[in-house]
């Protein structure tokens, strides 16, 4: 069988670059290969569903706004007879809390967003704590808060793009892919677990954290690692009226209130195990998260965990931005990963932008900095001073 595009992985990244190629050209023939229609271990389905206009990039700003753009529509546009993709926008806000080493820090990068149109304030600790007393705590000065910031329900996004781009002609196969085959210079196609093989002058990989190895195997090494990732549901006793935001601390624990009343928290650490491993460790909540949350917020003394579960960042080393384009070497060859802890929010304008790319196609966001380059020659483009997210 031979296609336009093969797409490897038809989770968030996958389904909306199937979609866009289809919308901005439906003859081109396009086939998504993924493994598991269930998406049980996908970045994507595990994610927090977290989009946030607050980021210090101009680039993952831009990409954010495009995102709000797109969900504020999202199940009118993607609605057919057999599905009504609701996201179930929460426009709750992201408060980021700063102390005063890290103020002027927060300042700039809200007085960037102003300059791109973002609805992004400070708030003093006295105004928090008036506005959430729960979120009072001796430890911030006060913080940049993204009314429009919010969580989406991963599951209906990549329903919606996948269920409109099966529509517009796109074949979906679930099927899992052994190896890429490299044709010298270029690439030639796919080969599956099961020995078939399926030709495409172009391949897009956007297996998620599964894509290095794919890539590492025909001589293309990306610098991105599987690294697990714990998020734990909890319940408390707090009582309160209203919204409350979703907030983060400087140390990186953030809490999500959830629409039941439980909050989700997670806390990225430095020693998360690399690898393809979804085991989680209950003891990290209780020895490390638990005790930073409460030297914050102090109200949060009595919790209990209600739920938790493990998903993996495609977390790149370099930089913790998207790898996203052509890979010079290998004609052809189109690389979609390193998106580490935000890359659910992306899948629109990334997916776009791939489209673009492959169908030559004016480019409708600049995101070449963002491009394969930078890591061939090793230079990073941090999002927030020099910190992976
Ligand atoms: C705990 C956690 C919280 C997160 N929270 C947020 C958040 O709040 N906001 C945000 O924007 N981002 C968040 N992220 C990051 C986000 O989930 C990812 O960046 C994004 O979903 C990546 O999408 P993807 O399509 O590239 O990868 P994935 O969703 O992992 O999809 C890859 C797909 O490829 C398939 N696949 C892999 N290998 C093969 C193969 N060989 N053959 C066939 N199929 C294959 C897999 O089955 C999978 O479905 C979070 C991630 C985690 C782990």
């Amino acid at each position: 069988m031979t296609y336009d595009v093969l797409i490897v992985g038809g989770a968030a990244m996958g389904s909306a670059t199937a979609y866009y190629l289809r919308l901005m050209d439906p003859a081109v023939s396009v086939a998504v290969l993924e493994r598991d229609s269930t998406y049980a271990r996908s970045s994507t389905i595990l994610s927090d569903g977290n989009v946030r206009i607050q980021f210090n990039l101009e680039e993952n700003i831009r990409i954010s706004q495009f995102a709000l753009e797109v969900l504020a529509t999202f199940a009118d546009d993607m609605e057919l007879s057999s599905y009504r993709p609701e996201v179930g926008k929460r426009h709750q806000g992201n408060l980021f809390l700063t102390d005063a080493t890290h103020r002027a820090d927060a300042v700039a990068g809200m007085e960037l967003q102003q300059s791109l149109g973002c609805d992004v304030g400070w708030l003093d600790a006295s105004e928090i704590a008036a506005r959430w007393p729960m979120f009072d705590g001796p430890r911030h000065v006060g913080g940049t808060f993204g009314s429009l910031d919010g969580s989406v329900d991963p599951i209906a996004v990549v329903r919606g793009y996948r269920q409109c781009a099966v529509a517009m002609g796109v074949e979906f196969i679930e099927a899992e892919v052994s190896s890429l085959i490299r044709d010298d210079a270029a690439i030639a196609g796919i080969r599956l677990a099961s020995g078939e093989e399926m030709k495409a002058p172009v391949v897009v990989n956007c297996a998620g954290a599964w894509s290095p190895g794919l890539l590492s195997a025909i001589g293309v090494d990306v610098p991105v690692l599987p690294i697990m990732r714990s998020v734990f549901v909890v319940a408390s006793h707090l009582e309160w009226e209203g919204d409350l935001p979703s907030v983060f601390v400087p140390s990186g624990v953030y809490v999500l209130p959830e629409k039941d009343g439980t909050f989700l928290i997670a806390w990225s650490q430095p020693d998360d195990p690399v690898g393809f491993d979804f085991t989680v460790r209950r003891s990290g909540f209780y020895d490390m998260i638990w005790p930073e949350l409460v030297d914050h917020f102090p109200a949060f003394d009595q919790l209990e965990i209600v739920e938790s579960w493990a998903g993996l960042y495609a977390a790149n080393t370099l930089d913790g931005n998207t790898i996203l384009g052509r890979w010079p070497e290998v004609r052809g060859l189109h690389i979609c990963t390193g998106f580490s802890g935000h890359g659910f929010q992306q899948c629109h304008a990334v997916g776009r932008c791939l489209a673009e790319l492959i169908l030559q196609r004016h480019h409708a966001l600049d995101l070449s900095r963002l491009g394969t380059q930078r890591i061939i020659e090793g230079e990073p483009l941090y999002e927030h001073a020099r910190r992976l997210i």
